[in-house]
């Protein structure tokens, strides 16, 4: 598996770095958000290194469309299937850490 120098999800991913862990299979891992925005706040990644989505969506979109299917599954299992899936890309967009993740948000009903 491709781990980059100094990340904080390979570390995670590793079992380096504590997480709570909701779903892991083969290539993909799941855990919550320690900071959550929502009241079902998960976070989705390849365990294989891209720093953001276009990089995945390039190299291994298999993998992305993985991903989508797996926020469903959290959702159909944390509340009625509705969810957010979002990937901030870049600073400006507040792209804190440069391993690609999916922020799933769920378990409530959002009013905008
Ligand atoms: O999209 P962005 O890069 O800002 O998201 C990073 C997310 O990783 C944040 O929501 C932050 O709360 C989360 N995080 C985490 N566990 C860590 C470090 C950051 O869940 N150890």
């Amino acid at each position: 598996m491709s781990e980059a120098n100094d990340c904080l999800f390979c570390k995670i991913i590793a079992g380096d770095i504590p997480s709570s862990k909701v779903y892991e299979d083969e290539t993909t891992y799941a855990f919550k958000d320690i900071n959550p925005k929502a009241k079902v706040h998960v976070l989705v990644v390849p365990k294989k290194h891209y720093a953001n989505v276009s990089e995945l969506a390039k190299d291994d979109p298999a993998e992305l469309a993985h991903i989508a299917e797996v926020a469903q599954s959290i959702a159909n299992d944390a509340y009625n299937g509705s969810f957010r899936l979002v990937f901030n890309t870049g600073l400006d967009a507040g792209q804190t850490v440069f391993h690609v993740h999916a922020h799933v948000l769920t378990g409530e009903k959002f009013d905008e």
